[in-house]
């Protein structure tokens, strides 16, 4: 090992097999520019590449990602092989680029256009049912028929450690007739991942689900943070609005799809067999393992390889009657819950709608969120030869109402 800033170890955080895209800028230098994470530095991209003479220099000499986001994938697989020639070739020529990662600060890595949520996870669906309609079958008849999802507000996500305010709303108890208005006293996170769609469609397209890696740039973790009592008494029939508007937080650190190959895993079976468009000749289950913080404690570790449909099955029914992609397109997998009790992905099954409150370590008791408390998610997934892909985290604080 040489004492070269290039040598990191195989197992840390960043190393060669992420090599996921960000948007930073230093106290020295506030543009906001196109990033590479390489363990605890980040490479200034698009200073590397007019260095190297890169012929996709302009691509990403922009303030965020969007026109990396709009080359398509030829462009992606080529900007891939090339930060892998140069950070783990080490070469003199980019070294100048390279600042510290703990001096930057990161910023919403792309415009984010349209906003989809789907709900995926069958252990999530079928808690969620028992909890808000405990006299019915959990999950709906449709549930095994299609991804289920709704669109939400894309003008509220914002990037990983921005405040949350505590929503306020009309929500009704149980044991009132009428709705009361005020702070909602049921603050929820859902811990999710994210995907965002690089290369377009027009209106009238399909997306099949063999043409997910065309479309799909890559992967982030997303914190829908939602508000169970504003959602409980609104959400019949049209679905979620004011419970989940106010907030979506995503990890600034964009992974690439194409870090993932070692990550990809047979989904859960399904049954029954979906309808046609909404079959793969490849498996798109990803081996994605995340963790849930609360103020530091771990409370949950939900697996991403359970979910029921995969992101790439959630695409083509996205755009199956037509509805085109924009780039910059976000859609959200659901909250990631596995068949234990310590894989939930949100504080509503993991304390039982409130009825069986959380012990954190430090001895306080969690139902729903505190004013206060802080939410972190983090994820790792197998890289290729033994290495790890990471996902860095999504991070966020909860603010008193206003
Ligand atoms: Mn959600």
């Amino acid at each position: 090992m040489s004492d070269s800033p290039l040598d990191i170890a195989p197992d840390a955080r960043f190393g060669p097999a992420t090599l996921p895209y960000g948007v930073y800028s230093t106290a020295s230098d506030p543009r906001t520019r196109v990033g590479v994470a390489y363990g605890d530095h980040v490479l200034d991209l698009a200073a590397a590449a007019r260095a190297q003479g890169a012929p996709f220099a302009d691509v990403v000499d922009g303030p965020n990602l969007d026109a990396l986001l709009a080359a398509g994938k030829p462009v992606w697989d080529e900007v891939r092989a090339a930060l892998t020639t140069w950070l783990t070739d080490p070469a003199d020529a980019v070294r100048p680029h390279l600042v510290e990662r703990a001096e930057v600060t990161l910023h919403l890595p792309f415009t984010v256009a349209d906003y989809v949520d789907f709900y995926a996870s069958e252990h999530h669906a079928t808690n969620v049912g028992r909890i808000f309609r405990p006299d019915q079958e959990p999950l709906t008849p449709n549930w095994k028929h299609l991804p289920i999802g709704y669109h939400g507000r894309s003008g509220t996500i914002v990037a990983s450690g921005t405040d949350i305010v505590r929503p306020t709303g009309q929500r009704k108890p149980p044991t009132e007739s009428t709705p009361v208005f005020g702070p909602s006293v049921r603050l929820d996170i859902e811990a999710e991942v994210g995907f965002v769609v690089g290369t377009p469609t027009r209106m009238g397209e399909r997306v099949g689900v063999d043409d997910f890696a065309d479309h799909v740039f890559g992967v982030f973790l997303l914190n829908d943070w939602s508000s169970r009592d504003l959602q409980a008494w609104e959400y019949v029939p049209l679905g979620p609005f004011l419970g989940k508007s106010f907030a979506t937080s995503i990890s600034p650190w964009i992974v690439p799809l194409s870090a993932l190959e070692a990550a990809r895993v047979e989904q859960p079976a399904q049954d029954p067999e979906p309808l046609p468009y909404l079959r793969g000749s490849e498996p798109w289950g990803l081996d994605l393992r995340l963790e849930v913080r609360i103020n530091g404690h771990l409370v949950s570790s939900p697996p991403f390889s359970q979910m029921y449909w995969t992101a790439a099955q959630q695409l083509a029914h996205m755009t199956v009657n037509g509805a085109s992609l924009r780039t910059g397109d976000v859609y959200a997998s659901g909250t990631v819950s596995g068949p234990e009790v310590a894989q939930r992905g949100c504080l509503l099954e993991l304390t039982w709608s409130g009825k069986e409150p959380l012990r954190l370590p430090d001895g306080t008791e969690r139902t729903f969120l505190e004013d206060g408390d802080e939410v972190t998610i983090t994820a790792t997934a197998p890289g290729p030869d033994g290495t790890r892909v990471d996902f860095g985290e999504v991070t966020g604080r909860i603010l008193p109402a206003r």
